[in-house]
């Protein structure tokens, strides 16, 4: 049986739970976590596009975190529409929506303020903290923080649209 919850795809007795290794089945509940980051180096990139016993995530030291993530993931995404971070206006046209996602789980990393940012696009030029944020990702890239999955740069994207112009 194939279950989608939250966004991961879950074969039910084939899919592991990722904390304790033991099979996901209908006899516990569990939670599927959609793929909120593209990070393989970032500290909860093993919970991204995976599943877990219910049970097993409330004991772990990490599930406050993960949750409030996912909260901040799910209302970040283009289909909730959103508010551009530079004029504070709802984006109407989802072709001009960008969203950040996840960039960083660290808050000891500068780039963690750049956390689930919405933008209209057409303001990119506009927005004060630009330049910082490319440089701050640039220097997160650079220091070799940032892996991405299949050879996708999910953050080497996002700085290419940000010094873009619309
Ligand atoms: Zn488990």
């Amino acid at each position: 049986m194939l279950v989608l919850y939250l966004g991961a795809l879950i074969f039910l007795s084939l899919t592991e739970c990722i904390l304790c290794n033991e099979v996901i089945d209908a006899s516990r509940p569990y939670v599927g976590f959609p793929p909120f980051t593209g990070n393989t180096k970032d500290p909860l990139y093993h919970f991204s596009d995976c599943a877990v016993h219910e049970s097993c995530l409330h004991s772990h030291p990490s599930c406050q975190q993960v949750l409030s993530i996912l909260d901040a993931y799910d209302a970040s995404l283009p289909s909730r529409g959103g508010v551009c971070a530079v004029d504070g206006e709802l984006i109407t046209d989802p072709h001009n929506f960008l969203s950040f996602g996840l960039l960083t789980s660290d808050p000891q990393e500068e780039l963690y303020r750049f956390n689930f940012l919405t933008f209209n696009k057409m303001n990119i030029s506009g927005w004060a903290d630009r330049d910082e944020f490319v440089r701050i990702a640039t220097d997160f890239l650079d220091a070799g923080k940032w892996v991405g999955t299949s050879g996708f740069n999910a953050l080497a994207y996002m700085i290419l649209q940000v010094r873009k112009i619309y």
